[in-house]
Protein backbone atom coordinates (compact mmCIF):
# COMPACT_ATOMS: atom_id res chain seq x y z
CA UNK A 1 0.00 0.00 0.00
CA UNK A 2 1.15 3.06 -1.29
CA UNK A 3 1.22 6.18 1.71
CA UNK A 4 -1.31 8.43 1.68
CA UNK A 5 -0.40 11.93 1.94
CA UNK A 6 -2.97 14.30 4.21
CA UNK A 7 -3.84 17.58 3.38
CA UNK A 8 -6.68 17.59 5.98
CA UNK A 9 -7.18 20.15 8.60
CA UNK A 10 -6.06 17.89 11.68
CA UNK A 11 -5.55 15.28 12.88
CA UNK A 12 -3.15 16.04 9.31
CA UNK A 13 0.15 14.33 7.91
CA UNK A 14 2.32 13.60 10.64
CA UNK A 15 6.29 15.34 10.95
CA UNK A 16 7.59 12.65 9.11
CA UNK A 17 10.03 11.89 12.10
CA UNK A 18 7.43 11.11 13.63
CA UNK A 19 7.22 7.21 13.62
CA UNK A 20 10.86 7.06 14.21
CA UNK A 21 10.50 8.80 17.95
CA UNK A 22 7.22 6.65 18.77
CA UNK A 23 9.65 3.70 17.98
CA UNK A 24 12.11 5.24 20.71
CA UNK A 25 9.08 5.86 23.03
CA UNK A 26 8.35 2.07 22.65
CA UNK A 27 12.07 0.73 23.02
CA UNK A 28 12.52 2.94 26.16
CA UNK A 29 8.91 2.17 27.43
CA UNK A 30 7.57 5.68 27.79
CA UNK A 31 4.04 4.79 28.20
CA UNK A 32 4.22 2.57 31.45
CA UNK A 33 6.81 5.31 33.58
CA UNK A 34 5.49 6.59 36.10
CA UNK A 35 3.65 10.37 36.00
CA UNK A 36 5.19 10.98 39.32
CA UNK A 37 9.04 10.16 38.84
CA UNK A 38 12.19 11.57 37.02
CA UNK A 39 11.88 10.85 33.77
CA UNK A 40 8.55 12.24 33.45
CA UNK A 41 9.77 15.45 34.84
CA UNK A 42 12.18 15.38 32.38
CA UNK A 43 9.88 14.72 29.14
CA UNK A 44 7.92 17.42 30.41
CA UNK A 45 10.42 19.87 30.75
CA UNK A 46 12.14 19.12 27.54
CA UNK A 47 8.53 19.65 25.99
CA UNK A 48 7.85 22.62 27.65
CA UNK A 49 11.38 24.23 26.92
CA UNK A 50 10.59 23.26 23.17
CA UNK A 51 7.19 24.77 23.20
CA UNK A 52 9.03 27.53 24.80
CA UNK A 53 11.52 28.19 21.90
CA UNK A 54 9.61 27.40 19.00
CA UNK A 55 6.84 29.84 19.98
CA UNK A 56 9.15 32.52 21.23
CA UNK A 57 7.58 32.61 24.50
CA UNK A 58 8.92 35.59 27.62
CA UNK A 59 10.21 33.93 30.58
CA UNK A 60 7.10 35.41 32.86
CA UNK A 61 4.65 32.83 30.84
CA UNK A 62 3.26 29.77 32.04
CA UNK A 63 2.77 26.94 30.01
CA UNK A 64 0.08 24.29 30.99
CA UNK A 65 -1.02 21.09 29.48
CA UNK A 66 -4.68 20.02 28.82
CA UNK A 67 -6.66 17.35 26.54
CA UNK A 68 -7.28 20.27 23.44
CA UNK A 69 -8.18 23.06 22.27
CA UNK A 70 -11.61 22.75 23.22
CA UNK A 71 -11.01 21.78 26.92
CA UNK A 72 -9.18 25.17 26.86
CA UNK A 73 -12.15 27.10 25.86
CA UNK A 74 -14.17 26.18 28.94
CA UNK A 75 -10.95 26.46 31.28
CA UNK A 76 -10.30 29.87 29.87
CA UNK A 77 -13.65 31.15 31.14
CA UNK A 78 -13.90 29.42 34.28
CA UNK A 79 -10.40 30.66 35.32
CA UNK A 80 -10.83 34.33 33.66
CA UNK A 81 -14.36 35.48 33.36
CA UNK A 82 -16.57 36.16 36.45
CA UNK A 83 -19.36 38.13 34.43
CA UNK A 84 -18.61 38.97 30.84
CA UNK A 85 -16.73 37.68 27.94
CA UNK A 86 -16.46 39.01 24.38
CA UNK A 87 -16.13 36.94 21.28
CA UNK A 88 -15.10 38.02 17.11
CA UNK A 89 -16.60 35.11 15.57
CA UNK A 90 -16.59 34.73 11.84
CA UNK A 91 -16.81 30.93 11.62
CA UNK A 92 -17.08 27.68 13.39
CA UNK A 93 -14.12 28.12 16.00
CA UNK A 94 -14.98 31.63 17.23
CA UNK A 95 -18.95 30.44 17.88
CA UNK A 96 -18.02 27.43 19.60
CA UNK A 97 -15.42 29.28 22.19
CA UNK A 98 -18.59 32.00 22.85
CA UNK A 99 -20.88 28.97 22.83
CA UNK A 100 -18.75 27.30 25.94
CA UNK A 101 -18.83 30.95 27.68
CA UNK A 102 -22.64 30.62 27.03
CA UNK A 103 -23.51 27.23 28.74
CA UNK A 104 -21.61 28.76 31.49
CA UNK A 105 -23.76 31.24 31.74
CA UNK A 106 -21.71 34.32 31.38
CA UNK A 107 -22.91 37.77 29.73
CA UNK A 108 -21.91 37.35 26.21
CA UNK A 109 -21.20 40.07 23.57
CA UNK A 110 -20.90 38.90 20.08
CA UNK A 111 -18.64 40.94 17.43
CA UNK A 112 -19.32 38.74 13.92
CA UNK A 113 -18.70 38.65 10.42
CA UNK A 114 -20.50 36.95 7.81
CA UNK A 115 -18.42 33.35 7.41
CA UNK A 116 -15.27 33.91 5.74
CA UNK A 117 -15.53 37.66 5.55
CA UNK A 118 -13.44 39.61 7.52
CA UNK A 119 -14.22 42.35 10.79
CA UNK A 120 -14.51 45.82 10.27
CA UNK A 121 -12.42 46.30 13.13
CA UNK A 122 -12.97 50.20 13.64
CA UNK A 123 -16.86 49.69 13.92
CA UNK A 124 -16.07 47.51 17.21
CA UNK A 125 -17.34 48.81 20.39
CA UNK A 126 -17.48 46.49 23.22
CA UNK A 127 -18.71 46.49 26.63
CA UNK A 128 -15.69 48.59 29.02
CA UNK A 129 -16.13 45.78 31.87
CA UNK A 130 -15.66 43.05 29.62
CA UNK A 131 -12.93 40.62 31.10
CA UNK A 132 -11.99 38.63 28.32
CA UNK A 133 -11.48 39.04 24.64
CA UNK A 134 -11.58 35.71 21.80
CA UNK A 135 -9.94 36.00 18.82
CA UNK A 136 -9.40 33.31 16.47
CA UNK A 137 -6.22 33.80 14.80
CA UNK A 138 -6.74 31.35 11.76
CA UNK A 139 -10.57 30.28 11.36
CA UNK A 140 -9.79 26.47 10.17
CA UNK A 141 -13.70 26.50 9.44
CA UNK A 142 -13.55 29.02 6.10
CA UNK A 143 -10.01 29.92 6.04
CA UNK A 144 -9.84 33.33 6.89
CA UNK A 145 -6.58 34.29 9.10
CA UNK A 146 -7.08 37.58 10.60
CA UNK A 147 -4.60 40.46 11.08
CA UNK A 148 -2.36 40.67 14.03
CA UNK A 149 -2.71 44.37 14.17
CA UNK A 150 -5.82 44.20 13.60
CA UNK A 151 -5.92 42.10 17.26
CA UNK A 152 -3.31 44.46 18.94
CA UNK A 153 -5.32 47.34 17.86
CA UNK A 154 -8.24 45.96 19.87
CA UNK A 155 -6.05 44.87 22.97
CA UNK A 156 -5.17 48.49 23.06
CA UNK A 157 -8.71 49.72 22.98
CA UNK A 158 -9.35 47.82 25.98
CA UNK A 159 -6.04 47.06 28.11
CA UNK A 160 -8.11 45.70 31.26
CA UNK A 161 -9.67 43.09 28.96
CA UNK A 162 -7.60 39.43 29.06
CA UNK A 163 -7.13 38.84 25.73
CA UNK A 164 -7.35 34.83 24.56
CA UNK A 165 -5.84 33.87 21.48
CA UNK A 166 -6.68 30.49 19.26
CA UNK A 167 -3.87 29.78 17.33
CA UNK A 168 -4.71 26.22 16.98
CA UNK A 169 -4.22 25.49 12.84
CA UNK A 170 -1.61 28.70 12.75
CA UNK A 171 1.10 27.58 15.32
CA UNK A 172 4.19 27.40 14.89
CA UNK A 173 3.42 29.82 12.04
CA UNK A 174 2.04 33.29 13.83
CA UNK A 175 4.44 35.63 15.52
CA UNK A 176 2.89 36.72 18.59
CA UNK A 177 3.37 39.68 20.81
CA UNK A 178 3.01 38.08 24.25
CA UNK A 179 2.60 41.53 25.89
CA UNK A 180 -0.95 42.03 24.75
CA UNK A 181 -1.96 38.65 24.36
CA UNK A 182 -2.91 36.90 27.55
CA UNK A 183 -3.31 32.95 26.42
CA UNK A 184 -2.12 31.89 23.32
CA UNK A 185 -3.17 27.79 22.43
CA UNK A 186 -3.45 24.94 20.57
CA UNK A 187 -3.46 21.54 19.88
CA UNK A 188 -1.19 19.75 18.40
CA UNK A 189 -2.42 17.50 15.22
CA UNK A 190 -2.48 20.41 13.56
CA UNK A 191 0.61 22.37 12.88
CA UNK A 192 2.61 20.00 14.89
CA UNK A 193 2.13 17.49 13.09
CA UNK A 194 1.45 14.78 15.72
CA UNK A 195 -1.47 12.46 16.86
CA UNK A 196 -4.06 14.47 18.38
CA UNK A 197 -4.97 14.54 22.70
CA UNK A 198 -2.89 17.42 23.65
CA UNK A 199 -4.24 20.79 24.46
CA UNK A 200 -1.11 23.64 25.04
CA UNK A 201 -1.89 27.39 26.71
CA UNK A 202 0.56 29.74 27.24
CA UNK A 203 -0.84 32.34 29.45
CA UNK A 204 0.57 35.41 31.29
CA UNK A 205 0.88 36.54 34.63
CA UNK A 206 -2.23 38.53 34.58
CA UNK A 207 -4.21 35.59 33.01
CA UNK A 208 -2.84 33.50 36.14
CA UNK A 209 -3.49 35.85 39.18
CA UNK A 210 -7.20 36.19 37.81
CA UNK A 211 -7.56 32.54 38.64
CA UNK A 212 -6.98 33.01 41.77
CA UNK A 213 -8.50 36.48 42.57
CA UNK A 214 -11.86 34.56 41.32
CA UNK A 215 -10.95 31.65 42.83
CA UNK A 216 -10.27 33.24 46.22
CA UNK A 217 -13.76 35.31 45.79
CA UNK A 218 -15.56 31.84 46.03
CA UNK A 219 -16.32 31.72 42.12
CA UNK A 220 -16.42 28.39 40.64
CA UNK A 221 -13.03 28.20 38.37
CA UNK A 222 -13.32 24.05 37.99
CA UNK A 223 -11.94 21.10 39.75
CA UNK A 224 -8.47 19.70 38.90
CA UNK A 225 -7.70 21.81 35.86
CA UNK A 226 -8.43 25.37 37.63
CA UNK A 227 -4.88 27.36 36.72
CA UNK A 228 -4.06 27.51 41.13
CA UNK A 229 -4.08 23.40 40.87
CA UNK A 230 -2.41 23.16 37.57
CA UNK A 231 0.66 25.71 38.88
CA UNK A 232 1.07 23.54 42.47
CA UNK A 233 2.01 20.25 40.22
CA UNK A 234 3.90 22.27 37.51
CA UNK A 235 6.04 23.58 39.86
CA UNK A 236 6.85 20.36 40.62
CA UNK A 237 7.15 19.35 36.96
CA UNK A 238 4.15 17.03 36.72
CA UNK A 239 0.24 17.40 35.76
CA UNK A 240 -2.49 17.02 38.00
CA UNK A 241 -4.17 14.38 36.51
CA UNK A 242 -2.02 10.85 34.40
CA UNK A 243 -1.39 13.12 31.13
CA UNK A 244 -0.89 12.44 27.20
CA UNK A 245 2.58 11.32 28.05
CA UNK A 246 3.23 10.08 25.19
CA UNK A 247 2.60 13.19 22.91
CA UNK A 248 4.39 15.22 25.61
CA UNK A 249 7.29 13.19 24.60
CA UNK A 250 6.64 13.49 21.34
CA UNK A 251 6.46 17.34 21.56
CA UNK A 252 9.59 17.60 22.62
CA UNK A 253 11.14 15.42 20.31
CA UNK A 254 9.63 16.99 16.87
CA UNK A 255 9.74 20.78 17.18
CA UNK A 256 13.74 20.04 17.27
CA UNK A 257 13.33 18.18 14.03
CA UNK A 258 11.20 20.92 12.77
CA UNK A 259 13.62 24.28 13.50
CA UNK A 260 16.55 21.70 12.06
CA UNK A 261 14.73 21.21 8.71
CA UNK A 262 13.86 24.64 8.63
CA UNK A 263 16.36 26.06 10.07
CA UNK A 264 15.01 29.27 11.59
CA UNK A 265 11.09 30.06 12.35
CA UNK A 266 11.77 33.20 9.41
CA UNK A 267 12.52 30.40 6.82
CA UNK A 268 9.56 28.04 8.19
CA UNK A 269 7.12 31.30 7.64
CA UNK A 270 8.50 32.03 4.53
CA UNK A 271 8.45 28.60 3.18
CA UNK A 272 4.85 27.98 4.17
CA UNK A 273 4.05 31.64 2.53
CA UNK A 274 5.33 30.18 -1.03
CA UNK A 275 3.69 27.00 -0.13
CA UNK A 276 0.20 28.49 0.41
CA UNK A 277 1.02 31.18 -2.96
CA UNK A 278 1.66 27.86 -5.06
CA UNK A 279 -1.67 26.81 -4.22
CA UNK A 280 -3.53 30.01 -3.77
CA UNK A 281 -2.09 30.97 -7.97
CA UNK A 282 -3.31 27.36 -8.76
CA UNK A 283 -6.79 27.66 -8.28
CA UNK A 284 -6.66 31.52 -9.25
CA UNK A 285 -5.62 30.58 -12.68
CA UNK A 286 -7.21 27.82 -12.45
CA UNK A 287 -10.78 29.91 -12.36
CA UNK A 288 -13.28 27.78 -11.72
CA UNK A 289 -13.20 26.97 -8.44
CA UNK A 290 -11.78 29.99 -6.41
CA UNK A 291 -10.72 30.55 -3.18
CA UNK A 292 -13.46 31.11 -0.89
CA UNK A 293 -12.08 34.11 0.88
CA UNK A 294 -12.16 36.92 -1.84
CA UNK A 295 -9.98 39.22 -0.28
CA UNK A 296 -5.87 37.54 -0.98
CA UNK A 297 -4.82 39.43 1.68
CA UNK A 298 -7.23 37.44 4.34
CA UNK A 299 -6.58 34.55 3.03
CA UNK A 300 -5.09 31.81 5.27
CA UNK A 301 -1.72 30.61 4.84
CA UNK A 302 -1.71 27.37 6.70
CA UNK A 303 -5.07 26.90 5.64
CA UNK A 304 -6.65 27.12 2.13
CA UNK A 305 -10.47 27.10 1.72
CA UNK A 306 -11.78 26.24 -1.90
CA UNK A 307 -14.97 26.93 -3.53
CA UNK A 308 -15.80 23.27 -5.46
CA UNK A 309 -19.32 24.68 -6.37
CA UNK A 310 -20.60 21.28 -5.21
CA UNK A 311 -18.25 18.94 -6.16
CA UNK A 312 -16.57 18.29 -3.31
CA UNK A 313 -17.52 14.64 -3.35
CA UNK A 314 -15.98 14.05 -6.73
CA UNK A 315 -12.69 16.28 -5.76
CA UNK A 316 -11.91 14.52 -2.54
CA UNK A 317 -12.73 10.74 -4.01
CA UNK A 318 -10.79 11.44 -7.18
CA UNK A 319 -7.70 12.94 -4.99
CA UNK A 320 -7.79 9.57 -3.04
CA UNK A 321 -6.95 7.39 -6.09
CA UNK A 322 -3.59 9.39 -6.15
CA UNK A 323 -3.36 8.68 -2.60
CA UNK A 324 -3.72 12.16 -1.19
CA UNK A 325 -6.97 13.26 1.21
CA UNK A 326 -7.88 17.00 1.32
CA UNK A 327 -10.59 18.25 3.54
CA UNK A 328 -14.36 18.45 3.25
CA UNK A 329 -15.98 22.27 3.84
CA UNK A 330 -17.43 22.82 7.48
CA UNK A 331 -20.41 21.83 8.49
CA UNK A 332 -23.49 22.81 6.11
CA UNK A 333 -20.27 23.77 3.03
CA UNK A 334 -18.90 20.01 3.29
CA UNK A 335 -20.16 19.11 -0.32
CA UNK A 336 -18.88 23.36 -1.29
CA UNK A 337 -15.56 23.44 -0.03
CA UNK A 338 -12.47 21.65 -0.06
CA UNK A 339 -10.18 22.55 2.75
CA UNK A 340 -6.30 22.35 2.12
CA UNK A 341 -3.72 22.23 4.83
CA UNK A 342 -0.38 23.99 4.59
CA UNK A 343 1.58 22.84 8.08
CA UNK A 344 4.87 22.64 8.96
CA UNK A 345 4.44 18.39 8.20
CA UNK A 346 4.56 19.66 4.41
CA UNK A 347 7.07 20.31 1.79
CA UNK A 348 7.19 22.17 -1.83
CA UNK A 349 6.98 18.82 -3.08
CA UNK A 350 3.69 17.58 -1.60
CA UNK A 351 2.12 20.52 -2.98
CA UNK A 352 3.24 20.10 -5.85
CA UNK A 353 2.22 16.25 -5.90
CA UNK A 354 -1.32 17.74 -5.11
CA UNK A 355 -1.83 20.43 -7.52
CA UNK A 356 -0.22 17.77 -10.33
CA UNK A 357 -3.06 15.71 -9.39
CA UNK A 358 -5.80 18.65 -9.25
CA UNK A 359 -4.69 19.65 -12.42
CA UNK A 360 -6.08 15.75 -13.79
CA UNK A 361 -8.85 16.13 -12.11
CA UNK A 362 -10.28 19.64 -12.17
C1 LIG B 1 -9.22 22.21 15.32
C2 LIG B 1 -9.47 23.51 15.91
C3 LIG B 1 -9.92 23.65 17.24
C4 LIG B 1 -10.27 22.48 18.10
O1 LIG B 1 -9.17 21.71 18.41
P1 LIG B 1 -9.38 20.36 19.27
O2 LIG B 1 -7.99 19.86 19.45
O3 LIG B 1 -10.22 19.45 18.42
O4 LIG B 1 -10.06 20.72 20.51
C5 LIG B 1 -10.07 24.92 17.74
N1 LIG B 1 -9.80 26.01 17.00
C6 LIG B 1 -9.38 25.92 15.72
C7 LIG B 1 -9.11 27.17 14.95
C8 LIG B 1 -9.19 24.67 15.14
O5 LIG B 1 -8.77 24.60 13.87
Amino acid sequence: MSKRLFFTAGPSQYYHTVPHHIQAAVDNQIMSISHRGSAFAEIYDEAIAQIKLIMDVPDDRYVFFFSSATEIWERLIENCVEHKASFFVNGIFGERFRWAAEMLKKEVTTIEAPFGNAFDFEQVSLPDDTELIGFTHNESSCGIMLDMGHIYSICDRYPDALVALDVVSSAPYTNIDYHRIDAVYFSVQKGFGLPAGLGVCILSPRAFERSAELLNKGVTVGTYHNFQQMQKYAAKKQTVETPNVMNMYLLGKVIPDILRDYGTREELRRQIDERAQMIYDFFEEQSEHLPFVTDPSERSKTLAVINTRGTTERIVKELLTYDIEVGYGYGQWRQEHIRIANFPAHTSDDVRRLLSALGQIL
